[in-house]
């Protein structure tokens, strides 16, 4: 039986090295799907006193990362990406521009970042 540092069971996906990490968090990432100078991964994480999450981060000009902690929204997250792979490069900056203008209306500018 593996465990993690603090003694708890790891779930069957867990493939942190806990022996040899500080790590208390149980985690799984996935390959990395390379784009360019863009880099994105999901992640399964159970934190020793939290809840489960999952999520998908991308690394390049910028780093993001959007987190869920429950299976409905990560799976809504995932027919999201899914569904905008029929967009170009260009409808793609366009919803991101959308999104942007949305944030700003729904929560000020100084929020939007
Ligand atoms: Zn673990």
């Amino acid at each position: 039986m593996k465990v993690n540092k603090a003694g708890r069971e790891c779930p069957a996906w867990c493939d942190t090295d806990h022996e040899n990490g500080l790590s208390y968090t149980c985690s799984k990432n996935s390959p990395s799907v390379d784009a360019g100078n863009t880099h994105a991964w999901t992640w399964a994480d159970l934190p020793n006193t939290g809840q489960p999450e999952a999520g998908v981060s991308a690394a390049g000009e910028a780093a993001v990362t959007l987190g869920f902690a429950d299976s409905w929204s990560a799976r809504n997250a995932a027919a999201l990406i899914e569904g905008l792979a029929g967009f170009s490069p260009e409808e793609h900056r366009e919803i991101a521009a959308h999104l942007r203008e949305s944030a700003a209306q729904a929560f000020g500018e100084a929020e939007a970042g």
